[in-house]
């Protein structure tokens, strides 16, 4: 009796260590998300999107580059779901409420938030330079998004802090524990959400980065572009004395962008694809 009970608490552990772990689309790495659900994770993520909007000079859709932010967004947006639906992954997306805006500031930025909410700075643009480098950031964005990466690093400094659940959620702000509350701030803040705070962020990075060629090969941008715009992205750091924000948090060094040249074979075959289908 006593081993029995002992066994089934183990396979009871067991069990909530494997509800509490999720597959990322396409790479398929197993990950650990299941301290806060999606839908907490999109509440807190709408807050503080609304917050941040309520305070940026957002660019009319009316202007150019705003539009071309709109449509690259749309594009991609439309073949990752199409390729989620399709490979049983659409739950990812569940609440997803998509918006993709261009907002004043001269800082090399761009983000999106758990549930869709994409910004670009207009900083940015100049070195994305044109369509296809949008996607290139686009991509690796909303990347971000698919792999969970901001339910994944709150799961883990939760845990790493003893904390087994996230507590009420209310009026669309998580309320009651003030260290969630910091843990949050860490991960959704704007600007910081893609920042290293936790160790495992570099390999979320370079998970970003190799979900990002495909998901842009998949809305018909040819994944060479990443190679260019990380390059460029470089030259802007080494000219620059401060660092771009986005340089600080995503270091174009050597390795980076050896890594992307050795995934462009896969990425091309998906490029391939949608060409073919086009023709
Ligand atoms: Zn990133």
């Amino acid at each position: 009796m006593k081993i029995f009970f002992k066994s089934s608490v183990v396979a009871f552990a067991l069990f909530t260590l494997i509800l509490a772990c999720q597959r990322v689309p396409l790479t398929g790495r197993k990950q650990f998300v299941g301290l806060v659900s999606n839908e907490q994770m999109i509440t807190m993520s709408f807050a503080e999107y609304k917050g941040f909007m309520d305070t940026s000079k957002v660019v009319s859709l009316k202007a150019k580059d705003a539009e071309m932010i709109a449509r690259v967004g749309g594009r991609i947006k439309t073949a990752v779901e199409n390729y989620l639906i399709q490979n049983n992954y659409s739950q990812v997306i569940d609440g997803y409420q998509w918006e993709f805006k261009l907002v004043e500031s001269k800082e090399l930025n761009a983000w999106c938030m758990p549930g869709g909410k994409v910004c670009f700075y207009t900083g940015i643009l100049p070195i994305c330079k044109d369509e296809a480098g949008i996607a290139v950031v686009m991509g690796h964005e909303i990347a971000h998004a698919i792999a969970s990466h901001g339910r994944e690093r709150m799961s883990q400094a939760m845990a790493a802090q003893g904390i087994t659940q996230l507590g009420a959620i209310g009026a669309g702000v998580a309320t009651g524990n003030q260290q969630v509350m910091e843990i949050a701030g860490q991960v959704l803040g704007v600007g910081s959400q893609l920042g290293f705070v936790l160790p495992n962020s570099r390999k979320q990075e370079s998970e970003a980065d190799k979900l990002g060629l495909i998901f842009m090969s998949m809305a018909g941008y040819n994944p060479q572009n990443a190679v260019d715009f990380w390059q460029r992205m470089a030259e802007a750091g080494s000219k620059s004395q401060k660092p771009p924000k986005l340089l600080s948090t995503h270091p174009a060094d050597e390795t980076r962008i050896a890594d992307l040249k050795a995934q462009l074979p896969q990425a091309q075959k998906y490029y391939q694809v949608y060409s073919g289908n086009k023709k």
